[in-house]
């Protein structure tokens, strides 16, 4: 008989057995059992099995699963979050020497990540008018590995016309990943538009409650699942299982949730357009939003962020005094939660950008009752004096 201690690591009892729930638990766990010693694997490919907590425990292999599944791609990787989806990618596919193209909406810090680590490695980094459409072929070189797509883009929420991109970039052998986090992944049929890798933030709508940070990169051919797979794995890129879980429970609502923050955010974004202190609304579902035909023939619904560009000369102290003085929006980046919110933005420079007039205040609609929302952005204008063209 072993001591006490001895059996509190080795016990004879363990977990009764014929429990089924509705939801498949979180399974933590740094280290993977093997059944014997010549059944150690060392493989990071899925089909290989569970080896390393790193690369997945059935929670994460699940979210995974269901990512693929919903955005119709051959696999997904689950990564720490959005933002490092997008250092995977970049990592996974370029090397010394090759060029990328970047839209000039693309979120921030994938600018800046493009415009430092890449760099740095020999990458040519540029930087193309997100409206480009076909005409981004001028730009693509014999060196040209990767385009990234961006559609809506962030703040200024440019669409994309990511099919003649994605035309115009495999005629000469280059790859097109897009970041899809503004439609969840569904409002946007990414592969079925030629992409070839996608991303999402999970942080967003698929956790959709504010309290986690997850990403996802989603490969469509097996090609770039041995790329990317084997650089999540030498990255060292594993996701909490607890977050997983969560993700897994947003995506059991992620439908209702999306169906309802989509009409309250048109209402919002309509009620806007009709305020005379308000110079464009830039809504994909507004024919105020540049690209808008593409949004109508390309997606198949919108989404909770949107942005309001003010007149000309308005000043930064009413913008400031605008966003203070609402009461249900709360000042804050990231999006896709269940609460509203309001950023601002003075003065963001964009090479390429489409003419704007003044400063741009950028919202994320919650699950508040629309009606409270607009009353309160009523209030807010009315206080700060925007109520005058
Ligand atoms: C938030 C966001 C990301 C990054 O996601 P994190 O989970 O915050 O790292 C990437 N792309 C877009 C468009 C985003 O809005």
């Amino acid at each position: 008989m072993t001591d006490w201690t001895t059996r509190l690591l080795h016990p004879s009892a363990g977990p009764e057995e014929g429990f089924e729930s509705l939801v498949t638990p979180v399974f933590r766990g740094s280290t993977t059992v093997f059944p014997s010693a010549a059944a150690i694997s060392d493989d990071w490919r899925h089909e290989a099995g569970y080896t390393y907590g790193l690369r997945g425990t059935p929670t994460t292999r699940e979210l995974a699963l269901r990512v693929a599944e919903l955005e119709h791609g051959l696999r997904t990787f689950i990564t720490p979050g959005g933002h490092a989806a997008i250092t995977l990618i970049n990592l996974a596919f370029l090397s010394a020497g090759d060029h990328v193209l970047l839209p000039d909406s693309v979120y921030g810090p994938n600018r800046r990540l493009a415009e430092d680590v890449p760099t740095r490695f020999g990458v040519e980094v540029e930087f193309y008018p997100p409206l480009a459409g076909a005409q981004i072929e001028e730009l693509i070189r014999p060196a040209t590995r990767l385009v990234w797509c961006e559609s809506p883009g962030s703040v200024t929420m440019e669409l994309q016309d990511v099919p003649a991109i994605a035309a115009a970039a495999h005629r000469h052998g280059a790859l097109v990943a897009l970041d899809n986090t503004y439609s969840a992944g569904v409002y946007f049929d990414a592969f079925a538009h030629g992409v070839d890798v996608t991303m999402q933030a999970l942080t967003k709508y698929v956790g959709g409650h504010s309290d986690l940070l997850l990403g996802s990169v989603t490969v469509r051919t097996p090609q770039a699942y041995e790329r990317v797979g084997a650089m999540h794995d030498q990255l060292g890129m594993g996701a909490s299982p607890d977050d997983c879980s969560f993700a897994l429970r947003g995506l059991s609502t992620l439908g209702v949730r999306l169906a309802a923050l989509q009409q309250s955010t048109l209402q919002v974004a309509r009620w806007l357009a009709t305020q005379p202190a308000v110079a464009t609304v830039l809504h994909p579902a507004l024919p105020s939003c540049p690209g808008h035909d593409t949004w109508r023939r390309d997606f198949s619904g919108s989404t909770s962020v949107f942005s309001i560009v003010l007149p000309e000369g308005t000043p930064r102290e009413a913008v400031i005094a605008f966003i203070d003085a609402l009461r249900l929006f709360r000042v804050g980046y990231s999006w896709g939660g269940v609460h509203s919110l309001a950023v601002p933005w003075f003065d963001l420079t964009r090479n390429h950008g489409t003419p704007r007039a003044g400063p741009i205040v950028r919202f994320n609609v919650g699950l508040e009752d629309p009606d409270d929302l607009i009353a309160d952005l009523d209030q807010a204008l009315s206080s700060a004096g925007l109520t005058q063209p």
